[in-house]
């Protein structure tokens, strides 16, 4: 058997380019363009390259974008009254905050001083909390960019057994949460699974993963999810980029997992485009939101 490859390369596209034409449409009916502020401390060589990707989809999609640079030695301060200022600026619909951050630097602390109605990362603890409580204002990137993949694949996760390998606060834990709500503004097919979580300290990881009607690899260790770990026709979603000697490699042995598997996202090509073509969709809809009272 091989897998069906789910292109998330097509998909974003496709997402990238509806984007576009009603960010075209936004523009025209209210004059506002929509604007990315985005925030870079440091000179993390595979952190500048993300935030170029990110304003060069942007500036595809019509979305206005800044690169605000601070040095690697910027002080708690200098940080935090730039976000201040981007806060207030009524130009600026979203700020994202390119991670890992200094270790000088409390993360935490950070993202909590970016206003919630322009966190577009969707990692501040009010936006965090409404996506628990299934109102979500914003859909954290990456995870949406999971459902996105298997909503438009039509790979229905109502009733399905979704196991998480993973439970961070940027992916894993955000992903679960939006799959067992009862609703989804995805899509009727995108909410009510029955979700598994498992991390470092899950006993038998193998017996808990070949359980899964979709597995969701997002551990951050290369080639780490087998075909002996995968239930034969299962989706497998891959969101692990591992830098390697042999270039990118996700978190999923796409050689072995391809014989067994129903379905299966490759790295690269996968999961990380999604991420970008929904961090444009959120800052559209943070123009949305910030524009309505007008
Ligand atoms: P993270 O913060 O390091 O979290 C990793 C999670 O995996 C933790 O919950 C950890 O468990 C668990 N884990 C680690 N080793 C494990 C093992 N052997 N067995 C079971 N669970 C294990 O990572 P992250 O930020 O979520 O990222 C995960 C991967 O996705 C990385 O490769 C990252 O580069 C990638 N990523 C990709 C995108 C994208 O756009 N495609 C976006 C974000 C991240 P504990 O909690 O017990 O430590």
């Amino acid at each position: 058997m091989s897998a069906r490859i789910l292109d998330g390369k097509a998909l974003a596209a496709e997402i990238a380019a509806e984007t576009a034409a009603a960010v075209a449409a936004f523009v025209q009916s209210t004059g506002v363009q929509p604007r990315l502020a985005a925030v870079l401390v440091g000179d993390d060589p595979a952190s500048a390259v993300y935030v170029r990707n990110k304003q060069r989809a942007c500036q595809r999609a019509g979305i206005a974008s800044d690169l605000h640079r601070l040095e690697s030695d910027a002080s708690p301060c200098q940080l935090l009254d730039l976000i201040d200022r981007l806060n207030s600026d009524p130009l600026v619909h979203g700020i994202l905050v390119q991670l890992p951050l200094p270790p000088s630097l409390d993360t935490t602390r950070v993202l909590d001083a970016v206003n919630p109605w322009k966190d577009v990362d969707a990692f501040h603890p009010q936006n965090v909390g409404l996506l628990a409580q299934g109102r979500p204002r914003f859909l954290p990137c990456t995870p949406h960019g999971v459902v996105q993949i298997l909503h438009r694949c039509q790979i229905a996760v109502s009733g399905q057994h979704v196991v998480v390998v993973g439970r961070s606060e940027i992916v894993g834990k955000p992903l679960a949460l939006m799959l067992m709500q009862r609703q989804s503004p995805v899509g009727a097919d995108a909410a009510n699974a029955t979700v598994t979580v498992c991390h470092s300290r899950t006993r038998d990881l193998a017996a808990v993963t070949r359980q899964a009607d979709v597995l969701v690899a997002a551990l951050g260790a290369a080639r780490f999810v087998t075909a002996d770990m995968v239930s034969p026709g299962a989706t497998v979603i891959d969101v692990g980029i591992n830098r390697t000697h042999e270039g990118l490699v996700g978190d999923v042995d796409f050689a072995s997992v391809q014989h067994v598997a129903g379905a299966v996202t490759p790295v690269p090509g996968g999961v990380g485009p999604m991420t970008i073509a929904m961090l444009l969709s959120n800052t559209l809809h943070a123009a949305r939101l910030q524009t309505a009272g007008l």
